[in-house]
């Protein structure tokens, strides 16, 4: 391992991102591999949130919507559309995920309705495979779901999509990067291949958005949601976004009517018009504290470049597949995410019998060893979150030489199988 030790420190010095960690607030000894689930808290945002509460809140109290509020959503948005590659008037901040990806499912059947086929495929996000089944179960009894199915459970091949399309397909969504392989599909040949079967797409872009660039206009891409609590920093539940392309927005319909997605909310007409632009897709009232949150972590990422993340990114996952290969392969791990870097997010998984244990013991090591969060995902599988905001290299070092003593110790035999709540 020492050459790697070696690497480590060149590496670090010559990071030109090395300065953003001190945006974060950070522990000292901890080694935070966790980003792509609940990403680092950004120090101004705790500043920014005790001054709206005081302030905003606590002193102006009802004048801030219009002083600071009501134009909150879109002026945040704005900065997502920068990180995404769309128009800041494609894109809706607020709602979760989930939530915004039934308003545009739904939305697109219906812009469909003619087609009753739904593709997806078997990698995918629960989370989205349930709404679209909330959907077929609850809506659309006609239609039906395929699932493109991954052959070595790592990726899925273009041809695995292209045999299930046809005329008859409504609607296809994907996550952008798969949440627990880390596989990137080419965002612009499946927006060409559903196009030229008439059908919509979303993207899922949770695992994706402040760690890949994404080109939703460049690419043409239709519709897509996504989180704002994993790379972007937004903290836990941050509200989630969505973008429509511009032309299409007319041609959808928000199946939710609430009065925040009313041309004008504020004349408290008795009967829904529904605003002509994003916001159409809004409901309710915005989480005024939660969407501030947003902010300050979309400013690091926009000062750091989508581009310059990538690039370090790419150099670090590389770093770890490296040491994965010489150090733990022979130790019974496999790896479980795609080693072509064009096919691979910013997180890169690690396969072992005993992944379970072995997460545990990183985490709650038993004797002064620095505590490593990273996370496991059914049924073994080690998820390495590389954050390239705050994660160096010599974390990544320290993580394979941590993973290497607690397998060649059985130190993991302290756990039991049993497994805790959230993992
Ligand atoms: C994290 C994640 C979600 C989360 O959805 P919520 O509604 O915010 O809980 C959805 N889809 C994907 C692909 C994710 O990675």
């Amino acid at each position: 391992m020492e050459k790697y030790y070696k690497r480590a420190l060149e590496l670090d010095k010559m990071d030109v991102l090395s300065g953003f960690k001190y945006y974060f607030e950070d522990e000292d000894d901890l080694i935070y591999l966790d980003g792509n689930s609940l990403g680092r808290l950004p120090l101004r945002t705790a500043d920014l949130i005790a001054d709206i509460v005081k302030n905003q809140w606590g002193k102006r109290l009802v004048r801030s919507w219009n002083e600071n509020w009501l134009d909150l959503s879109q002026s945040i948005a704005a900065k997502i559309a920068r990180v995404v590659g769309a128009r800041e008037d494609e894109i809706f901040l607020g709602d979760s995920t989930s939530l915004n990806l039934f308003k545009l499912a739904f939305a697109a059947l219906k812009a469909k309705s003619g087609k009753t086929k739904i593709i997806s495929d078997d990698i995918n996000f629960p989370t989205d495979l349930y709404v679209l089944q909330s959907l077929v179960d609850q809506h659309f009894p006609g239609h039906s779901i395929s699932l493109a199915t991954s052959e070595d459970g790592i990726t899925v091949e273009d041809h695995n999509i292209q045999d299930l399309l046809d005329q008859d397909t409504a609607l296809i969504t994907l996550s952008y990067v798969a949440f627990k392989s880390s596989f990137m599909y080419d965002m612009k040949r499946i927006n060409e291949l559903a196009r030229d079967n008439d059908s919509l797409l979303i993207w899922d872009l949770s695992h994706a958005a402040g760690a890949v660039p994404v080109k939703l206009n460049e690419t043409e891409a239709d519709m897509a949601v996504g989180c704002t609590y994993k790379y972007l920093n937004g903290g836990p539940g941050a509200p989630a976004f969505l973008y429509v392309r511009k032309d299409l927005q007319e041609k959808l319909v928000n199946p939710i009517w609430s009065w925040f997605a009313h041309e004008k909310p504020f004349d408290f007409d008795l009967k829904f018009q529904a605003d002509k632009g994003i916001q159409k897709f809004g409901i309710g009232t915005p989480p005024v504290l939660s969407l501030a949150a947003i902010e300050p972590g979309l400013d690091i990422i926009l000062e750091a470049g989508i581009d310059n993340l990538r690039k370090k990114s790419l150099d670090q996952s590389r770093f770890l597949l490296e040491m994965i290969k010489e150090e733990l392969l022979p130790l019974g791990f496999r790896f479980s995410s795609p080693l072509d870097d064009e096919k691979r997010g910013s997180h890169v998984s690690v396969q072992h019998l005993e992944g379970y244990r072995i997460t545990r013991s990183m985490i709650e090591p038993f004797d002064d060893a620095v505590p490593i969060i990273p996370d496991f995902r059914p049924p073994n599988n080690i998820r390495i979150g590389i954050a390239p905001l705050y994660n160096s290299f010599m974390d990544l070092y320290y993580t394979v030489e941590r993973i290497k003593g607690i397998v060649e110790t059985k130190e993991f035999e302290r756990f039991g199988q049993e497994k805790l709540t959230v993992t």
